[in-house]
């Protein structure tokens, strides 16, 4: 984990050399802060926690923005403290628990079990996280993910898209859902309409301006276009086997 990078007074992000992975802390006026998707290996969480002793912040919440392994992590040093995610997101992954712990000690073992996917549903008809801190709105969708939220923290111009709107990463399809397609330019639509946005934060790749974040809702929107079409190969973000792999399986479903 490279240290915290200020991208706004009161947003950080640090960025995991797994997957460019990001982790971002929302400051609050009274020293404590909301950890959002802290990633990705258990050394670099300890890490994240000095860090955040270091600059006197307190952790009072965390969220979750989706049910896969490398979002739903935790370590005692973050202490113990509600871990929101959409309702739907704990239903999943307190179903998926087992595959999904499984996943995360491939490729990033030695986190605690105990503590891995341990959230707290928001309370119902709220759509902001309940903590003392500037305001953070969530965004729930169905894109990628069941139950996945961006978050707004309108005060700040930034929008966190957890796993879209990357530099790095195609449009990444749940091809288990009945509209995955759909459900993605829904998303796509809802992000581009959120107004004041001066940063966005992918969960895996790079943060970018207002422009970047529109350029990368045309970009995803384009590689969706391709697929209806049974293209969509040279999109420069095609980059990794894995990546490649996904796209092959998106094909594959299109084709069906
Ligand atoms: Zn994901």
């Amino acid at each position: 984990m490279r240290r915290l990078v200020e991208v706004t007074s009161r947003v950080l992000v640090g960025t995991s050399d797994f997957c460019t992975t990001t982790t971002t802390v929302i400051a609050a006026d009274d020293g404590t802060c909301l950890v959002v998707d802290p990633a990705a290996q258990p050394a670099e969480i300890g890490e994240l926690a000095a860090d955040l002793g270091e600059l006197g912040l307190q952790v009072s919440a965390g969220f979750a923005t989706h049910p896969h392994w490398d979002h739903v992590l935790w370590s005692a040093e973050l202490g113990d403290v509600p871990r929101y995610a959409t309702a739907t997101t704990v239903d999943v992954i307190d179903a998926q628990r087992d595959e999904a712990l499984r996943l995360a000690e491939e490729s990033a073992p030695g986190h605690d079990h105990t503590l891995f996917g341990r959230l707290t549903p928001l309370p119902t008809n709220t759509s902001t996280i309940p903590w003392p801190g500037p305001t953070v709105r969530v965004i729930e969708h169905h894109a990628h993910a069941p139950g996945h939220a961006a978050l707004h923290i309108p005060g700040e111009g930034v929008l966190l898209t957890g796993d879209m709107c990357s530099d790095i990463e195609i449009p990444l399809l749940d091809l288990r859902q009945p509209d995955p397609v759909g459900d993605y330019r829904h998303a796509l639509d809802v992000f581009s309409a959120v107004h004041g946005v001066h940063r966005v934060v992918p969960g895996h790749g790079s943060v970018g301006d207002g422009i970047e974040l529109h350029r990368r809702i045309e970009a995803d929107r384009r590689y969706l276009d391709e697929l209806e079409t049974g293209r969509g190969d040279d999109d420069p973000r095609l980059t990794e086997d894995w990546l490649r792999q996904s796209h092959r399986s998106h094909l594959a479903h299109m084709a069906a």
